[in-house]
């Protein structure tokens, strides 16, 4: 075992609501040779092991040869993994009503040994994620709260954890859109969507989660809108917060666009991993033309005590700054 595989691998986990940049955000920390991105590695066992879905690099999971490195480094093989046993697991540690749970400071012996077991499953993918690539830092954007938790009860795992936000209207409007999923190969499949009203309650209870991990494990807030104004400035930030040393390469991207960046190995996330174009930060904001007036009067007034925590207030209230994390 080299030196690096001894050591605690250590992962920049990307929390939050969906639609929140996440994927953007992690294809350009990708093109860093020591950063290596995964994508969502929460929807592995379904999307992957189960319905053998695309990875980011254009093959089917099971002819990605990445991910099969990684089976074999993780547990030997994928086909060691018993997926039920792993998906039973999940809904008795990472469901969002154990949250409150596993933020206690003790557990029972059965529940700390189905917490220990879930998150040993991540920290072994991280190391072997790390031990293929030769990367120091990888990067899983499942944003779930409830596996954020259920992470900090890992042993051996170096975890540090990224707070996007955006506003709550701009999430709200995308996530009213129907987008396909390339991902899939067989038939044609969509991403959910969800009215402004359940958008709401999932914004705030995402953001009320990550609050209250900040008191109990390394957390770094960002917002969206600050990302896109500012996104040399923000791969910095993140690198030093995941312990990365300055890398003028890591900036390249951004003045100087390749024709087609580096295509990250990752499971689930926005279609716009499969775009294979040079990558452009620009901030979108469709959603104040685009989101009908009484969605945006739900949204606005469901989700206001984080809005006015997070400086989004009235039409440029995404403009204003913000209190640091
Ligand atoms: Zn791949």
């Amino acid at each position: 075992m080299s030196a690096a595989e001894s050591a605690e691998p250590r992962v920049l986990f990307v929390g939050g609501l969906g639609r929140s940049g996440s994927t953007l955000l992690e294809l350009l920390l990708a093109q860093s040779a020591d950063v290596c991105a995964v994508g969502e590695v929460v929807h592995l066992w379904e999307r992957a092991l189960g319905a053998d879905e695309r990875c980011g690099c254009g093959e089917r999971f099971t002819a990605c040869p990445f991910w099969q490195r990684v089976g074999e480094h993780a547990f030997g093989g994928w086909s060691a993994v018993d997926r039920d046993d792993v998906l039973a697991l999940k809904d008795r540690v990472d469901r969002t009503r154990h949250i409150p749970r596993l933020a206690k400071n003790s557990l029972s012996p059965e529940q700390l040994a189905d917490v220990r077991r879930y998150a040993d499953l991540y920290t072994r993918i991280y190391r072997a994620a790390l031990a293929a690539t030769g990367a120091r830092v990888v990067v899983d954007s499942s944003k779930h709260a409830s596996l954020a938790f259920a992470l900090r009860w890992a042993e051996g795992l170096d975890l540090r954890v990224l707070h996007l936000v955006r506003d709550s209207r701009a999430v709200a409007y995308s996530w009213g859109k129907q987008v396909r999923r390339p991902e899939v190969v067989d038939g044609e499949d969509f991403m959910p969507t969800f009215s402004p009203f359940e958008v709401s309650k999932l914004w705030t209870a995402q953001n009320a989660a990550f609050h209250l991990l900040a008191a109990r494990a390394q957390v770094l807030r960002l917002r969206y809108e600050d990302f896109t104004a500012d996104p040399a400035g923000t791969v910095r930030r993140l690198r030093e917060f995941a312990g990365l040393p300055d890398d003028p390469e890591a900036l390249r991207i951004l003045t100087d666009p390749p024709a087609s960046p580096f295509r990250a190995h990752s499971i689930a996330g926005n279609p716009l991993r499969f775009s294979g174009g040079p990558l452009t930060v620009r901030r979108d904001e469709a959603w104040r033309s685009r989101l009908p007036r009484r969605s945006r009067a739900v949204v606005s007034l469901a989700t206001l005590p984080f809005r006015v925590r997070y400086g989004y207030l009235g039409q440029r209230g995404s403009d204003e700054s913000v209190e640091k994390a």
